[in-house]
């Protein structure tokens, strides 16, 4: 099954998927993976050297993996002000805030350069509360942000919170501009149509099965070979089973997700008119937004974890919790809950233990890229894997490659079944905890503490 979004964007596009690779070939630079990182990646290369020879190869289609079936909430890093301080210090911590802030509007840009149709909608963000104990919840963060000087939100009145996210179940909401929506399918492809038109090489259905280190690489494939002088793996939650070094790296969680059918009249009722994210402050968030033919679009992370790193079926199926999110769905829009689902559908996220991409190179011979680990937040943050990747390759010496998230992963998980157990150990106790608080409730000590270990990677992680 393909999810709702990557079938939308197919069925208006109408063409034949590139060709599988068949027999050997020769490139400069290799990409493995055709989601947003690898896409990116390869048209900043070819943007920022015309003449380089790259070749990209995607094991199903371009956009099959998360990149063509994530929330469309494009954000920025604000919210991870206090993870980026605590790991970079001020001055990186706040490069990164303002550098995630420029790729929602490069995005936007890109998109208008290039006549990509993604829907994107430059609307803002809501962060909210949707219980008592979540009130006040992003008041420090906001002043943190304040003080260095880059703070984008500014507090509504509740009331007004409420009528911008066609919602009354809000009870606070800070608002910023410097965000966007997406319909996350048609950006990739649109990515690939761009990357193809600056003479992109992409082969599709052309899984890597083996890579060997050398001056040049060769990366393995089931009906050829490519030799590449530097190679970018771009594989996002693959990358965990692909590379042992990375097993610990991720964990693989599920984010779930539902879309409605089209009930323009209904959004116009409730007020939900414009292209605004909304989530609320849980740790396992809900997200939402509106889509321009009069849909919601509604979501919800920290579902279905993955035993080893595994890619479960149920990643290509519709969502499990497709009940649960129903029920979220009324709560929030009452006006909806007679109105019909159209698609349920659920996806691998690879959350890190910063919660934060990492980036770097892995061959001795200095030639292998890699970059994932966005924990469900990676809209905006693959425009700047793009760039970090495109630097790393280049060689180039710049604010990127200097940047400590090109030192690796900073942190791992305890190995199986430990991880396995323990995230859902915390899972559990983090869902009794928001149960507890939607009711008013007390939650227990001990469920408070075990879901600090989640917390801890920062608000506004989809995974
Ligand atoms: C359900 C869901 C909801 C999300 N919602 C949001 C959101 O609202 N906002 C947000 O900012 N982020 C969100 N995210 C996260 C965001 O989608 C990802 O961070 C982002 O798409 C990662 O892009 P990527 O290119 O690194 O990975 P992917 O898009 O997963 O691309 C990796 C590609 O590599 C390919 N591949 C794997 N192995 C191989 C191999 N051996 N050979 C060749 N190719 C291979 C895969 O087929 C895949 O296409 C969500 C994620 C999920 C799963």
């Amino acid at each position: 099954m393909r999810p709702f979004w990557l079938e939308q964007a197919l069925a208006q596009e109408n063409i034949e998927p590139c060709t599988a690779l068949q027999g050997e070939t020769r490139a400069q630079v290799c990409i493995v993976g055709g989601g947003y990182t690898g896409l990116w990646s390869a048209i900043m290369l070819k943007e920022q050297s015309p003449e380089l020879d790259v070749v990209l190869i995607e094991a199903d289609i371009c956009g099959a993996g998360a990149s063509g079936r994530n929330g469309g909430c494009a954000l920025s890093w604000s919210a991870k002000y206090f993870t980026l301080e605590r790991l970079f210090g001020v001055e990186e911590a706040v490069r990164l805030v303002k550098a995630s802030e420029q790729s929602i509007y490069a995005i936007g840009a890109f998109c208008e350069k290039y006549a990509v149709d993604a829907d994107y909608r430059l609307d803002g963000t809501l962060y909210t509360a949707t219980n008592q104990a979540q009130v006040g919840s992003t008041d420090g963060v906001i002043a943190a942000l304040e003080r260095q000087s880059i703070n984008s939100f500014s507090k509504l009145p509740v009331d007004e919170v409420q009528r911008r996210a066609g919602s009354a179940q809000h009870m606070e909401g800070w608002f910023s501009p410097a965000a966007a929506s997406v319909q996350p399918g048609k950006l990739v492809r649109g990515l690939r149509r761009v990357a193809l038109q600056l003479g992109v090489k992409i082969y599709e259905n052309t899984p890597m099965t083996g890579l060997e280190e050398g001056t040049p690489a060769v990366i393995r494939t089931p009906a050829g070979s490519i030799r590449a002088d530097r190679v970018v793996l771009a594989m996002n939650a693959w990358m965990a089973r692909a590379f042992p070094q990375f097993e610990r790296s991720v964990a693989i969680v599920s984010s779930d997700m539902l879309i409605t059918e089209p009930r323009p009249d209904l959004l116009q009722e409730i007020g939900l008119t414009s292209g605004v994210t909304v989530l609320d402050s849980r740790i396992f968030v809900h997200y939402y937004h509106n889509t321009p033919d009069g849909r919601i679009m509604l979501g919800k992370g920290g579902n279905t974890f993955a035993y080893g790193g595994r890619m479960l079926p149920v990643f290509d199926q519709p969502s499990p919790y497709a009940g649960l999110l129903s029920k979220s769905l009324e709560q929030f829009f009452p006006a909806f809950a007679g109105v019909g689902v159209e698609a349920t559908w659920n996806g691998p996220s690879d959350r890190s233990v910063t919660g934060l991409p990492f980036f770097g190179q892995m061959s001795s011979h200095g030639n292998v890229f890699y970059g994932f680990g966005y924990s469900g937040s990676g809209v905006g943050p693959c425009h700047m894997g793009g760039q970090i990747l495109a630097s790393l390759v280049q060689g180039l010496a710049n604010d990127w490659t200097r940047s400590p998230l090109v030192n690796g992963p900073l942190g791992y998980f305890p190995p199986e079944p430990i991880r396995y157990l323990g995230s859902l150990m915390v899972r559990n106790a983090i869902r009794r905890k928001e149960r507890a608080e939607d009711h008013g409730h007390r939650p227990r000590h001990l469920d408070v503490r075990l879901a600090r270990f989640a917390a801890a990677a920062g608000k506004a992680d989809k995974g």
